[in-house]
């Protein structure tokens, strides 16, 4: 069976959410065909809206932030679904866009695979725009970000918290 390495960008700012993002890496761990590879430290950020005309779209506490590698055999769309599943028993609601999370799983990259459907946009628009994804992937799989790239999200404040455990 053909595995992929993918990179998950994981986020959490309600309710235990240090916690909830190393559980989120431990069940990547357990997903049907798949391994976890590596994860990064975790890292604090403040709320980011999505769209960055509507700026004030995001609040709540500060997130939790992390990017997680893994080698899976499921397909892109099988794993967002699975990645759905984990953010529903997380206690996940979407009240509106970029309302606060107790988890939010997005895929980043999966092997050098380039989709764009309704459900599904590989690699993630927004990642090159996000520190709180750069950093982290950084981290783990240097060669994937550049220079140019973490400098262009520099003013954009995060802060490390604790060393990666695996
Ligand atoms: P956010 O953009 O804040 O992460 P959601 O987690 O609510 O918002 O995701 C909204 C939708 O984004 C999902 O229903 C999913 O179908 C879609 N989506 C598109 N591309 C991706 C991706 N690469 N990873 C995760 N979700 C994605
Ligand atoms: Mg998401």
């Amino acid at each position: 069976m053909a595995e992929v390495t993918a990179y998950i960008a994981i986020g959490a700012n309600l309710g235990q959410a240090q916690r909830s993002v190393q559980q989120a890496m431990q069940a990547l761990g357990q997903l049907p065909l798949t391994q976890l590879l590596k994860c990064s430290s975790l890292y604090r950020t403040a709320p980011m809206a999505s769209d960055p005309s509507q700026p004030t779209s995001a609040t709540g506490p500060d997130y939790i932030n992390a990017v997680a590698a893994i080698a899976t055999g499921l397909t892109a769309p099988d794993l967002l679904l699975h990645l759905q599943a984990l953010e529903l028993a997380a206690g996940r609601e979407r009240p509106y866009p970029d309302a606060p999370r107790t988890l939010d799983l997005d895929i980043l990259l999966y092997g050098s695979a380039q989709m764009d459907s309704a459900q599904l946009v590989i690699p993630h628009p927004r990642m090159a725009q996000r520190a709180f994804v750069l950093v982290p992937l950084a981290e783990i799989a240097p060669a994937l970000v550049s220079a140019a790239q973490l400098a262009a999200v520099a003013h954009q404040s995060i802060e490390k918290l604790l060393p990666s455990t695996s």
